[in-house]
């Protein structure tokens, strides 16, 4: 049997002309398969009515079809919404839909967001995440990158016009399959959403952060920082003794010059361990000197972990010392922590039953 990434929908528009040339096709039916796809959203291949019954019947038998079950929904649609899917192999990933996220961004625009998985599972065993817990499975095909936007879009009701990469898995790990799904969301002939509109969030991947720079599309980049020096971003992140604060603000200032573009850490705020004033002053000085700025993140516990979050006299005060600094700082002032909103929580919560 042929494998998922063999699917149809992992092509870009001149990989499947390619195909169906190599079929005996004219090359426009591959314009036509991908309205069917991405217009259209087609949920088999049958739905295609404009194909001849025979190639049709050809790509049932050759090419498997990606779809992603939806297994639980939890939230309701004024909140944050979370999906869980479930893949061929049976394998659970998760996606969230975020209302309209003025924390996050700074601004009080009408972003509907999705938060988008690129792994099963993550290999990097951060400390305080939930999807490194049970260790890596496997990528994410581009089409099942893609199939969550296109699957919470018709399961929500609702256009979605932003993307981060901020599931489970780390995107840069996934590089070729996560490049080719943000082709076919970015493209004319796919989904059509701008590039400005897709952030990838990374836990530091420098030489993959440098690679992402050499892209031509201006897609944002969020730097899973935690930690302003290497002692304390070493008990936090272990991918931090690979690639240490030097080499990896390193490979940030390279993007943002190369991009002219300002990217953001995500800096979350653990009781105890990284929340005091003087973390913010070291934070204050990363941040200025790549030109970037920071999104904080009060910590959501994590079942089985032991960290706690800061009261929020603590957040004001590391606050504080950043606006003092004249740093670009917001605090992420929670949307659904009551459904397990922080990545890979749901399928755990799934997993353990
Ligand atoms: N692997 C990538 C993408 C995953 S997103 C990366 O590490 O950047 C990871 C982000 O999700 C973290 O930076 C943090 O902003 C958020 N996050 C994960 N677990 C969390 C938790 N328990 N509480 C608060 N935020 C969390
Ligand atoms: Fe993986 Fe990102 Fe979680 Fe770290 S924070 S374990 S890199 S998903």
């Amino acid at each position: 049997m042929t494998t998922p990434t063999l699917a149809l929908q992992n092509l870009t528009l001149p990989e499947l002309e390619e195909r169906l040339i190599a079929l005996g096709e004219p090359k426009y039916r591959a314009g036509q398969v991908m309205r069917w796809l991405y217009e259209k959203r087609a949920e088999s291949y049958e739905k295609m009515t404009d194909l001849p019954a025979a190639l049709r019947a050809l790509f049932v038998a050759e090419f498997p079809f990606v779809r992603l079950e939806n297994v639980r929904v939890l939230g309701s649609k004024d909140t944050t919404q979370k999906f869980l899917f479930r893949l061929p192999d049976g394998a659970l990933i998760e996606s969230v839909l975020i209302p309209a996220s003025p924390a996050l961004y700074g601004d009080a625009s009408d972003r509907r967001t999705i938060c988008m998985s690129t792994q099963v599972g993550c290999a990097y065993g951060c400390k305080f995440c939930a999807s490194g817990l049970d260790g890596f499975a496997r990528n994410l095909s581009a089409a099942e990158i893609a199939g969550q936007f296109m699957e919470v879009e018709r399961l929500s009701g609702e256009r979605i016009n932003n993307i981060v990469f901020m599931g489970m898995g780390e995107p840069l790990a996934n590089f070729p399959n996560l490049m080719k799904a943000i082709t076919i969301i970015n493209s004319e002939w796919g989904i059509g959403l701008g590039a400005r509109h897709i952030t990838i969030s990374t836990s530091g991947l420098a030489p993959q952060i440098r690679q992402l720079a050499e892209q031509p599309k201006q897609i944002r980049l969020a730097i899973s920082l935690h930690g302003a020096t290497d002692a304390v971003r070493e008990q936090i992140m272990p991918v931090n003794k690979k690639y240490p604060i030097a080499a990896l603000v390193d490979a940030c200032e390279y993007y943002t010059t190369k991009k002219k573009q300002r990217i953001t850490f995500e800096y979350i705020l653990i009781k105890g361990v990284n929340d005091d004033t003087s973390h913010a002053a070291d934070l204050a000085r990363i941040v200025k000197h790549v030109g970037a700025k920071v999104n904080c993140i009060p910590y959501n516990h994590v079942e089985g972990l032991t960290w706690e979050r800061p009261d929020e006299s603590r957040q004001d005060a590391f606050m504080s010392v950043l606006e003092r600094s004249n740093c670009i700082a917001t605090i992420r002032r929670e949307k659904g922590h009551d459904i397990a909103a922080a990545c890979g929580q749901l399928r755990r919560q799934t997993m353990q039953k």
